[in-house]
């Protein structure tokens, strides 16, 4: 194999391993692109600085609901010790609060639509600016889920080394939406056929719930709402996504996964 440069020349066979081995495309993409956002006065020292931070991970999960973006999301934070962000956890703990954001976003969460990306873009601001996340990185997951949001991301230097969507076919969908079951106390999720809750722990049993945007009717308005936004958001991030197959179990998606992330964010366990 061999590549031209621009002036048409052919590189070498092991210029080109090594340019693959190490990484270097995306090295190069990741300093063009923080030159880009913040056109710092000296661009030299400014560089030096970039390549002296740690290399924190930088992903994004999508899918239909129910795609089993949570359960992937706990397994790549175990695993390379990322911040994993839920939207739909943030806004959910949001309206337990009862603040006046959280009541707001619960009328349209109940009715199955999406959050205003203006009120959602700035929730999700606010949170990757923690020191957390600047440590330990970020995992997204439930946004974007609009071009919006994508563009909002976009314009505030937010850019993913991996983003992961996970593909479903509506009707598993629909079928693991109407079993899936919460626990509200240690925020387990069961689905009641294929991960049925302890059926010895009376306590636990008794007090499942359905999560209200959970019946047949939302969930086909989610899943339309998803359809409708998914190519625009897929377009946003052509270069660093990868559809898998999340119609299989959760370890055999989660392999593809770490395989992904350690390729394309050059990253290992816990890295830091
Ligand atoms: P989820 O738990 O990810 O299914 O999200 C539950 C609900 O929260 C969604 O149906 C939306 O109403 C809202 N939500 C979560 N993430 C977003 C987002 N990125 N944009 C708008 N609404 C969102």
């Amino acid at each position: 194999m061999s590549a031209m440069d621009t002036t048409g020349a052919s590189l070498p066979e092991e210029a080109i391993q090594y340019l693959q081995q190490k990484n270097i495309p995306d090295l190069m993409e990741r300093l063009l692109h923080e030159l880009i956002v913040k056109q710092p006065d000296e661009p030299l020292r400014f560089l030096a600085e970039v390549l002296a931070a740690p290399v924190v991970p930088k992903l994004i999960i999508s899918g239909p609901p129910a795609a089993g973006k949570g359960t992937q999301c706990q397994l790549i934070a175990k695993h390379f010790g990322v911040v994993h962000i839920s939207t739909g956890d943030l806004l959910r703990q949001l309206k337990e609060e009862g603040g006046k954001e959280g009541k707001e976003a619960a009328v349209y969460m109940e009715k199955g639509e999406l959050v205003p990306d203006e009120i959602i873009v700035e929730i999700v601001r606010q949170r990757l600016c923690k020191e957390d996340v600047r440590n330990k990185g970020w995992l997204l997951d439930g946004f974007p889920r609009t071009r919006n949001q994508a563009l909002a991301m976009q314009a505030a230097g937010l850019i993913p080394q991996l983003f992961v969507l996970l593909a479903v076919p509506d009707e598993v969908v629909i079928e693991r939406i109407e079993g899936r079951r919460v626990d509200p106390v240690t925020r387990k999720v069961y689905h009641l056929t294929h991960n049925p809750p302890p059926q010895h722990d009376a306590e636990v049993l008794e007090r499942l719930q359905q999560r209200a945007d959970d019946t047949r009717d939302a969930v086909r308005r989610r899943l339309a709402t998803y359809h409708r936004n998914c190519a625009e958001i897929v377009e946003c991030y052509q270069c660093v996504s990868l559809e898998l197959d999340g119609d299989r179990s959760p370890q055999e998606i989660f392999e593809d996964v770490s395989v992904s992330i350690k390729a394309k964010a050059n990253l290992g366990p816990h890295a830091q």
